[in-house]
């Protein structure tokens, strides 16, 4: 049962408590790199690349990305290692767009991951356009076998916000993804990333994405702020002074609102977005401070004893629901 006493003292449903409920110990997840583009960079359908991305395809371990899978894995697993003594993984297959890649590739790669020792599951990174009936299949078959999670990179409700980040799919099609893999595959653990920080946000909107996040079929969320790196359509717009980047308390602030809002059945994989190359980052500088911003956040919660789900309310979300 998801209260907050079984939060272990933090304001919000951290996807470590999620881990611990499943597994019962804390679970790593170690990212890969099988893929090596997406439908964005190779123009399909006039695509562009997305305005945020970099050369790197959000990868978080980019010096490993030439290294077989395996090798991957164990390399990952064994930083890890060094630094604590960790017994269960989770293979996240991250940077670009996994999914874009043959479906029978993608079986043989998780296949193999899962007989890496303290190799405990899956996780697929991928865009809400890359779904097709062969993949569901192969989503099914491994949830039937082990933890399989699929992590959608939905990154905002609004319209008009995708377009301007360029992604190339609706809100619309994020939200039929999710129903069409939650119906498939019941047994699927699904997530998303949301962005904070776009052009003409307000607080409002970030109520309205919690409602929305409450009416879907899904178990976590992945939060981030939009910042500005090297080599990206969204640098240019920041040179030319177009795009400010939010401040952190404003970050902070709205990012608040939002979990106050949202269901508290729903995990919290992360806060913000942190550059794992910080030669990378441009804007805002804020962002690199990965530790202080994770207590800036606990320390104002607490001093506003405010936490998830303090303005949750089923009745109105299950009306939001039915409307969509
Ligand atoms: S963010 Fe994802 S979908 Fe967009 S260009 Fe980068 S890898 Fe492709």
């Amino acid at each position: 049962m998801i209260s907050q006493s079984n939060w272990r003292g933090l304001p919000y449903h951290s996807i470590g408590q999620h881990y611990k409920a499943i597994f019962g110990e804390k679970v790593y997840k170690i990212p890969v790199s099988v893929a090596v583009t997406c439908p964005n960079r190779e123009g399909f359908r006039g695509m562009q690349t997305c305005n945020f991305c970099d050369t790197w395809g959000s990868s978080a371990y980019p010096d490993l990305q030439g290294l077989e899978l395996i090798s991957q894995i164990e390399e990952s697993r064994e930083r890890v290692l060094r630094r604590i003594n960790a017994g269960k993984f989770l293979v996240y297959f991250q940077a670009y767009t996994t999914t874009f890649a043959k479906v029978a590739k993608l079986r043989e790669q998780i296949a193999a991951s899962l007989k890496v020792d303290k190799i405990v599951g899956i996780v697929v990174g991928t865009r809400p356009d890359c779904i097709s009936d062969a993949l569901i299949d192969l989503l099914r078959e491994f949830s039937e076998k082990c933890y399989v999670s699929v992590e959608f990179g939905v990154q905002s409700f609004d319209e008009n916000q995708l377009i301007w980040m360029r992604r190339g799919h609706t809100a619309k099609k994020s939200m039929q993804a999710l129903f069409r893999v939650s119906e498939s595959c019941p047994k699927v653990n699904l997530g998303i990333h949301l962005m904070f920080g776009l052009p003409h946000e307000t607080d409002a909107d970030a109520i309205k994405a919690a409602k929305i996040c409450n009416s879907l079929p899904i178990d976590n969320v992945k939060l981030h702020n939009l910042h500005v790196l090297k080599n990206t359509s969204l640098a240019a717009d920041f040179t030319a002074g177009k795009f400010v980047p939010i401040s952190l308390s404003d970050y902070v602030d709205r990012a608040i609102l939002f979990l106050q809002h949202l269901n508290p059945r729903i995990a919290i994989h992360r806060l913000a977005a942190l550059s794992s190359r910080r030669e990378e980052l441009i804007a805002p500088k804020w962002t690199s401070k990965k530790m202080e911003i994770y207590q800036i956040f606990l320390n104002t919660m607490a001093e506003r004893g405010s936490y998830q789900g303090q303005s949750y309310k089923p009745l109105v979300d299950e009306v939001h629901h039915a409307q969509i």
